[in-house]
């Protein structure tokens, strides 16, 4: 049974953010740091997309401007039946930290489109993205506001969106980077569909040497079986971890020995989900009580709150990753804090999508071509270098993994504020 209050994205992220506050009230007045409790922008829209079967819909759409200190504000479009624009407000707000930790250019922004992605057909989604594009046009620009895919949008979706912004401007395509995480073909960059997987798993080798474990001797378990989640699973395998459990919302399988990963990709690829994946060896489990098995490392890798007062007590993972945006509640927070399991938050681990993300902007402003190579590469530097950042920030202060980063991202926007200067 579910004990107290529910929290919410937004709930998660103005907590985290108020702790950091506090931390740095010696260094910024409490008035800038006012500033960044609030977003600069939320809009609303009501589109009225035509279905397939000729009808009208009304579809709600939200885009947030968290801050935009450091440059054009970034964030993924994120497509569910749930999505609100609280929602949206908190996950801009973690972008704008986002952004900042990993040593981009970029503020933080967020969009919503309340449709279930699940369940309408293709040619609908193609619909609706590209009647957000017709509405949200004023916001979306090289110099404003990037989007990207987040949950329930993929490639092909920024593909349409690339394609609507180019067809109401009356040309062949953009000039700058309106949108990442496109097709490579129109201007994407190679390597950016499983970015943020490969900074999940660039993260958790890193922290896996900290703690003392032999990769080709350590398990993990993947909650989430989508761009990041399967990207993490799959590179996971191939660095030789075994993946002995994974789930999406279609179920959730385990094998002790280790799941045949590319199998399970496959199957998971063709069937919708993992659900009716058969193999030797491999049993069928539940979801939620899969979070709660031991292994070393559990990366959550689906949505917000998977990890709350009413599971903290259980996991018996030696280490979590976020892969997911706050899937670990305060509350859980602090409780495996009581019990020394390290958590290495989302803003870091799951930062490698838009790290990438920035690669193909510049890319495209400068009409270059970068080598799958050369973006792994400084993908992975990247990461290895401010993980080291933030375990050392949190060794000096003597705060959590999650409260260093947050201190380094939100100073690093509090001085890009003061640098801009104060008048409006
Ligand atoms: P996605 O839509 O590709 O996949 C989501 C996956 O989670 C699906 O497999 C879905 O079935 C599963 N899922 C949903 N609810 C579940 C539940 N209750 N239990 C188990 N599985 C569940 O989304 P994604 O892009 O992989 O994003 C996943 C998370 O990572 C989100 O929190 C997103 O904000 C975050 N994120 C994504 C990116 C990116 O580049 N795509 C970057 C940073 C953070």
């Amino acid at each position: 049974m579910k004990t107290g209050a529910s929290p919410t994205i937004l709930t998660n992220a103005l907590a985290n953010f108020d702790r950091a506050a506090d931390l740095l009230k010696g260094q910024f007045g409490a008035d800038l740091l006012a500033v960044l409790r609030e977003p600069k922008e939320r809009i609303e829209l009501s589109m009225g997309p035509q279905g397939k079967d000729g009808s009208l819909r009304r579809v709600r759409g939200f885009i947030v401007r968290h801050n935009d200190a450091l440059g054009p504000s970034k964030g993924g479009i994120r497509m569910s039946e749930a999505v609100t624009l609280d929602d949206i407000t908190g996950l801009a707000m973690e972008m704008t930290w986002k952004c900042a930790l990993i040593g981009v250019p970029f503020g933080g922004g967020k969009s919503g489109i309340v449709a279930d992605a699940r369940s309408i057909n293709p040619f609908d989604k193609e619909t609706i993205i590209r009647s957000f594009a017709r509405n949200a046009h004023r916001h979306i620009s090289p110099q404003v506001y990037v989007p990207a895919p987040d949950m329930g949008t993929n490639e092909r979706d920024m593909g349409h969106l690339k394609d609507a912004i180019a067809f109401s401007q009356g040309v062949a395509t953009t000039r700058g980077c309106y949108v990442t995480g496109k097709p490579v073909i129109l201007g994407g960059i190679p390597g950016r569909r499983e970015a943020t997987g490969r900074g999940v798993v660039v993260c958790a080798l890193k922290a896996l040497q900290v703690h003392g474990i032999d990769p080709c001797k350590a398990t993990a378990i993947v909650q989430g079986f989508g761009n990041v989640g399967a990207a993490s699973a799959t590179l996971f395998a191939e660095a030789g971890v075994k993946v002995i459990a994974a789930s999406d919302i279609t179920g959730a399988v385990f094998k002790a020995d280790g799941l045949n990963v590319p199998a399970l990709h496959k199957h998971a690829s063709s069937a919708g989900g993992i659900h009716g994946y058969k193999a030797p060896g491999v049993k069928t489990i539940d979801g939620q009580a899969m979070l709660e098995l031991p292994c070393d490392v559990l990366i959550p890798a689906a949505s917000a709150n998977q990890i709350t007062i009413d599971n903290a007590k259980n996991i018996r993972a030696k280490m979590i990753i976020e892969g997911a945006n706050g899937p670990t509640s305060v509350a859980a927070d602090e409780i495996l804090a009581g019990r020394e399991i390290p958590i290495y938050p989302d803003i870091l681990a799951n930062a490698g999508g838009v790290f990438v993300s920035y690669l193909e902007y510049t890319q495209e402003t400068q009409a270059e071509q970068m080598s799958e190579e050369a973006v792994r590469d400084r993908l992975t530097r990247r990461m290895q270098e401010r993980f080291d950042a933030v375990c050392q920030t949190a060794r000096d202060r003597k705060l959590s993994l999650r409260d260093a980063a947050m201190v380094l991202a939100v100073k690093t926007v509090c001085e890009a504020l003061e640098a801009k200067g104060r008048l409006p």
